[in-house]
């Protein structure tokens, strides 16, 4: 059986920090110097005030399921061995939403408000973020 390789994300000079934020253990994104918001998805300039000097900043890694979905079909063929996954929308307590999967946990228990703390899965050439249930174990059931 050929094994079909998940797409990999591909860093340009908005999103270099970040990928190598990951890598590194960090969750890291650009706060705006000029009004504190930070940004995501990054740009070449603020959202909020549209200023365009950032400095990049740890995030806690913590925040909560805002939405969620559990796939049960493989619209990519590399995602076809994780049936069933969640991908859900994590609202990090710093503010900003991003979309990512929670695991170490079955893919449907994921529900709306879970507590979440960041995780950093390699996976191929790039470390993926990920999240875990707050408080539960790194060990994947
Ligand atoms: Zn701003």
């Amino acid at each position: 059986m050929i094994r079909i390789p998940v797409p990999h994300p591909e860093p340009d000079k908005y999103t270099q920090p970040y990928w190598d934020g990951l890598k590194a253990g960090r969750l890291l994104l650009p706060r705006c110097c000029n009004c504190g918001h930070v940004q995501m998805p990054m740009g070449p300039c603020c959202a909020e005030c549209l200023a365009e000097d950032f400095a990049w900043e740890a995030m806690s890694g913590r925040g909560t399921v805002w939405a969620y979905v559990v796939y049960h079909h493989a619209f990519h063929p590399a995602f076809a061995d994780r049936l069933p996954y969640n991908v859900a929308l994590v609202e990090l307590v710093e503010g900003p939403r991003l979309l990512s999967n929670v695991v170490g946990i079955a893919a449907d228990v994921v529900r709306t408000g879970m507590q979440l703390q960041a995780v950093f899965e390699p996976e191929g050439d790039a470390t993926l973020l990920r999240f875990r249930p707050a408080g539960a174990s790194e060990e994947k059931p």
